[in-house]
Formats: structure tokens, sequence, C-alpha cells
């Protein structure tokens, strides 16, 4: 709430997270400020830095550093794990992102695609695009349960299972029926197949219309995945909140992705509502621009919005949202958005922006 005080836990990361989390962060700093929130950023050094300082990226023990970091602040802002020019291609902050994903048990992958300019998105004809895809993230076929028989032969049988659990579907619908209500959207979609996955996605349909019957003023409907995906083509202007599976909402969540300028646009949060969640843009550790200062901090800031309005701040993340429309309006934008500024410029530009949209 305004007058609060947030502590964000600040992971570059690898590659390019160290151009774009110090620049969100700025944002997410001066957007709190100009709407009467103190945050305060402590950085940590995990990852390809601490690598070139003492030899390794992190800490033996993973599990307990994600611990120790959730008991400590409100929520971490994440930059990317992976190749990096200055360390050996098998040391990275990978296992880092996997135990925050895992630890601290993030079941929402909240991925919202909300247009930002007509120009970014590919379709000839334009609509208002506003879509959220809340992908569960902890079941499904991701959980590399299975096995190979007779690996390596001409028999060989290969199973992965697909894991739904009552308490996993439950809780994934149900967060997306508050999100609908909290953020202003009429209906959730909800993407399967039970057609073919009656066990499983059985579940999804049963588990879907309970939770939709205690949510009766947002409205609940459901599409099969594949028409799902052909709709969102034609018509995303008739979609908002989609829920759905692990596998489908990882796809489903880069066509989206797709629709309003690709992922270097896209923010992403892993939340667990009763727990500290972890933000974090949608792209990579970009090595071909790593370090430049030349990278878009568009993804990372928004990461940043979605972590304030998580946290309650809906106005501070509403000026981030007016900021960067204003930047790309006035074209402040970096180069792989056809502009000429550097990360640098296009954070200040951002900084100015929020104070500015504040004092309206
Ligand atoms: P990538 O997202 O790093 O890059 C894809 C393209 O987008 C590149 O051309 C890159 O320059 C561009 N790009 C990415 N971020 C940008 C930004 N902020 N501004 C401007 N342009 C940007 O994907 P990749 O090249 O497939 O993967 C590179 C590394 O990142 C790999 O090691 C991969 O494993 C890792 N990776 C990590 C994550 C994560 O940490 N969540 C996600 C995807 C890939
Ligand atoms: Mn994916």
């Amino acid at each position: 709430m305004p007058g609060q005080k947030i502590r964000i836990a600040a992971i570059p990361g690898d590659g390019v997270g160290h151009d774009v989390v110090p620049a969100a962060a700025q944002v997410v700093r001066e957007a709190g400020a100009a709407s009467g929130v103190e945050v305060e950023v402590a950085f940590y050094n995990y990852g390809v830095l601490r690598y070139l300082e003492e030899g390794k990226p992190l800490p033996d023990d993973v599990p307990g550093l994600v611990r120790d970091l959730a008991s400590r602040h409100d929520a971490i802002l994440f930059g990317s794990a992976g190749l990096d020019p200055r360390q050996p291609p098998t040391v990275n902050c990978r296992d880092l992102l996997v135990g925050l994903r895992w630890v601290l048990d993030g079941y929402v992958n909240l991925r919202p695609a909300p247009l930002l300019h007509p120009r970014f998105c590919p379709l000839e004809r334009k609509v208002p695009i506003d879509l959220v895809v809340i992908r569960e993230n902890t079941e499904g076929v991701m959980t590399r349960i299975g096995g190979n028989f007779k690996k390596g032969t001409s028999d060989e049988v290969a199973i992965q299972e697909d894991i739904n659990t009552y308490k996993g579907v439950e809780r994934i619908c149900r967060y997306a029926f508050e999100y609908a209500r909290g953020h202003g959207y009429q209906k959730v979609t909800m993407a399967d197949k039970h057609g073919s996955l009656i066990h499983a996605h059985g579940l999804w349909q049963r588990v879907f219309w309970a939770t939709a019957e205690k949510h009766k003023d947002v409205e609940g409907e459901h599409r099969f995945i594949d028409t799902l995906c052909m709709e969102l083509v034609q018509h995303p202007d008739r979609f908002g909140v989609i829920v759905t599976n692990n596998m489908y909402g990882d796809i489903l969540s880069d066509l989206c992705a797709g629709l309003v300028g690709g992922v270097g646009l896209a923010g992403s949060g892993c939340i667990n509502p009763g727990n500290i969640s972890m933000f974090e843009p949608v792209h990579g550790t970009a090595p071909d621009i790593a370090l430049k200062g030349i990278a878009n901090p568009f993804a990372a800031t928004l990461a940043g919005r979605i972590m304030l309005d998580h946290l309650g701040h809906r106005r501070a993340a509403d000026l981030i949202w007016g900021a960067i429309q204003l930047a790309v309006k006035e074209d402040q934008v970096t180069g792989d958005l056809g502009g000429q500024l550097g990360t640098q410029a296009v954070t200040e530009f951002l900084c100015k922006a929020v104070h500015k949209l504040a004092g309206k």
C-alpha cells in the first residue's frame, strides 16, 4: 500500500541481465517514489561477475540461498541465465533460476501480453490487444517424470508422464479468476484438450467450472487449445485472461508475445501468491549485444511493472506502463525497436516520464 516500503532483491545473473536489471530497478524505484512507495533494491552478485571474482557463479547450497533471499525480501527481480562471453559455457546462473522457480513454488507463470503500439503487431488488421497468459508452472508434462525402456534400440519405449493434481489445477484456476476480477477483465478462457486427454483434462474441466461457479462476476469460457491458437491470430481482441497447463501455456505465451512485438518486449512473473515471487524478462542473456549498453530495458522494466502490481502497488505499476507507452510514442527507444538510444538514455527517459505522469 502507498506509504509502504518494499525490499527487492535484484539479481542480474548472466549476460544482458547486467544491462537491463539495473535499468529496470532504477525505473521501479522512481515509479515507487512518484507514487509514495519506498523501494529498497539490494543487488546480488551471482553468475558471471561472481565467477570472475571467486571462481564459482553460486554458493554450493542453492536452495539455502533461495530461502535466505526469500526471508529478507518482498520480491526478486531476475535478469537472465545462460551463456556469457566472459565465462566458460558450462558455468552460468541457471541453477539459481531453476532453484528460484522450484524452491519458491512459483506455480503461476504470469505472462501479460499487452500491445504497446499498433506498429508492434504483425497482423495487418490492427485491433487492441490485451492478453494475459496464466500458465500452470509446476506440473503437466514438464515434471520430468518418465523414462526410457530399451533405450537406443529399435524397440525403444519412451514415456513422459502428464501430472495434474487437484491442488495444482484448483489453485491456478482460482488465481486466474481472481486476477481477472482484480484487473477488470470480464472473462477467463481455459484452454485444454479434454476430448482426447480425457483423464488429465477431465480434471481441468471439472475444476475450472467449479471455480467459475465460485466467481460468478467473471465469465468462464472454454476453448480447445488448437482452436484457441487459430482464434488468437484471427481475433486477438476477443480474448483477455487465458489459463492453461504448463506446456500449452509455454507455447501460448510465445504466440501471444508474438502478437504484440515478440519476447523482447515481454515481462513475466513466477508467482506464489502466499510466498515471495520472482519477476523476469522473457528474453535470455542476448550474448550478441550483452554489456554493450544497447539492450532494450523494456522487458525487464515490464517485469518490474508486474512485480509492483503483484505487490499491490497498482499506481506505480501503471506509471511504468504509461512511461513505456510515452517512450514508444516519442520514439525514445533502443535500436531493436528502430530507435537511436542506448539503454541508459531510455532508462533516464522512463525515470523522468514516471514523474511527469505522476504530476498530471
Ligand atoms: P535471447 O532472448 O537471449 O536472444 C534472442 C534475440 O533477442 C537476440 O538477437 C538478442 O540480441 C535479442 N534480445 C534479447 N534481449 C534483448 C534486449 N533486452 N534488447 C534487445 N535485444 C534483445 O535468446 P537466445 O539467443 O536463444 O539465448 C541466449 C542465451 O540465453 C542462451 O544461453 C539461453 O539458454 C539463455 N536463455 C535464458 C533465459 C532465461 O534466463 N530466462 C531465457 C531464454 C534463453
Ligand atoms: Mn518457453
